[in-house]
């Protein structure tokens, strides 16, 4: 089988990754959804950077959950298999989905880049001596301030990772399609959701809740994605 898989905060939710909506995603009386803005960075990098230093950590502390597994696993059974995650943690490799099968469409929280150069950086394991420090790091090529490397609300995304969904969309059509923990409000979700689910293609949306995309699912499993994704998988493999 060719399938798609997208995900959303809701999968990394469950790994007690708070999501940006509701009370729970506030930090600090910060609405987060107001810090992952080119604007609160311009603003104050500073505490930008402390909530972003605060998320890596406790991103690190947590695990991956069923449904990263179950995902992995499918991937495994797959012809051709592709992930296209939301989410900027490192959940869906640590459950040990190859770099190639997974494209994370707002980026990746570990990486440190410049805000004016290419320059880039993976900071897994360098970040015990940045919390140390009181002030923004700068890039070591150009002097501006460096930032983290996700995609913040208005900003545009990667061309690269774009191109990679594309070149798999364009490849044909997908025998399923399943879009777990998002509420899908970004268009461009539909859109590759339903391009990919083509004509016949089945289009599985797992979601507690309805949402935008609900309409146009074939089948709408209204549970959690850690309990849903686990048995969906065994069914699809054995
Ligand atoms: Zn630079």
């Amino acid at each position: 089988m060719r399938i798609l898989v997208i995900t959303g905060a809701g999968v990394s939710a469950e790994s007690g990754i708070p999501t940006f909506r509701g009370k729970d995603g506030y930090w600090r009386n910060f609405d987060p959804a107001k810090l992952a803005t080119p604007e609160a960075f311009a603003r104050d990098p500073k505490l930008v950077w402390e909530w972003y230093r605060e998320r890596r950590q406790r991103i690190r502390n947590a695990e991956p959950n069923a449904a990263h597994t179950a995902i992995a696993k499918l991937a495994e059974h797959a012809r051709e298999f592709l992930l296209v995650t939301q989410n900027v943690d490192d959940l869906h490799a640590r459950a040990g989905l190859p770099k190639e099968k997974m494209v994370q469409i707002h980026g990746d929280i570990f990486v440190t880049k410049c805000s004016r150069c290419d320059w880039s950086r993976r900071d897994y394991d360098h970040e015990h001596e940045h919390e140390q420090e009181d002030i923004v790091s700068k890039c070591a090529r150009c002097d501006a301030l460096v930032r983290p490397g996700v995609v913040w609300f208005g900003e545009q995304l990667p061309w690269s990772e774009v191109k990679r969904v594309e070149d798999f969309l364009d490849r044909g059509d997908c025998d399923l399609v399943i879009v777990a923990g998002t509420t899908a409000t970004f268009g461009y979700i539909i859109d590759w959701a339903l391009r990919a689910s083509g004509d016949g293609g089945e289009l599985i949306e797992v979601n507690p809740e309805e949402t935008s995309l609900s309409q146009f699912a074939t089948q709408l499993v209204r549970e959690p994605a850690a309990i849903a994704l686990p048995r969906i998988v065994d069914q699809l493999i054995c």
